[in-house]
């Protein structure tokens, strides 16, 4: 059987990953995205199980201890993971499923799955993610700076990635993840290839 393939989304907060991914999934093709856990507490407008599963820190560490994870990392103090639970089940059933992930947790993926497809979103500069940031209206000048720190941190790690998407413009930056996935739905390995040929051998 051919199994779902796992696309690892990340780049700095302020780069619209979030609102790019929303899109994706929304065009219904057969794909999923997973609800992580994390240990920090809903943002206005967050509904729990829905944007995140959000549970206290000894909830989290006992995952761990059960080896319940895919990854997971401390994000500016917070614990934040991908239960592997539903991935796992989904891949299985042939169901991609988008990540939508740190860098820290993207290469604990790399090293787990080498077949996952690792694309980074990009802010067309550090002066358009400081204007984005500031409309957000919930950082103050200590906490910009800092913000920007871990983007450019973020950012430094972007060769270990397979694609890189620059979000200047949202539908643009849309367009060009649905292609990346498209071709990564079309590509073939070698088990299909011979799957392929069998089924249609079937056929004659
Ligand atoms: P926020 O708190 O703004 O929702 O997310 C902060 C950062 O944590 C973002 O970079 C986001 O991609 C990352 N993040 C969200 N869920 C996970 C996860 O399950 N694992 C890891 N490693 N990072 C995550």
């Amino acid at each position: 059987m051919t199994k779902g393939k796992l696309f690892v989304i990340s780049g700095p907060s302020g780069a619209g990953k979030g609102t790019i991914c929303k899109e994706v999934l929304d065009e219904g093709r057969n794909i999923k995205m997973s609800v992580s856990m994390t240990t920090r507490a809903p943002r206005v407008g967050e509904i729990d199980k829905i944007h995140y599963n959000f549970v206290d820190r000894d909830s989290f560490e006992r995952l761990i201890e059960e080896d319940g994870f895919i990854e997971y990392a401390d994000v500016y103090g917070n614990l934040y993971g991908t239960p592997k639970k539903d991935v796992l089940g989904w891949m299985e059933q042939g169901i991609d499923v988008i990540l939508e992930i740190d860098v820290q947790g993207a290469m604990q993926v790399r090293q787990s799955y080498p077949s996952g497809i690792f694309i980074f979103i990009l802010p067309p500069s550090i002066e358009e993610l400081r204007k984005r940031i500031e409309a957000r209206g919930s950082e103050t000048r200590e906490t910009m700076a800092r913000r920007l720190g871990m983007a450019m941190e973020e950012i430094s790690s972007i060769g270990r990635y397979d694609y890189r998407v620059i979000n200047d413009d949202l539908k643009s930056a849309i367009g060009k993840v649905r292609a990346i996935i498209t071709a990564e739905q079309c590509r073939l390995d070698a088990a299909e290839a011979e799957m392929i040929v069998n089924r249609y051998k079937e056929e004659l």
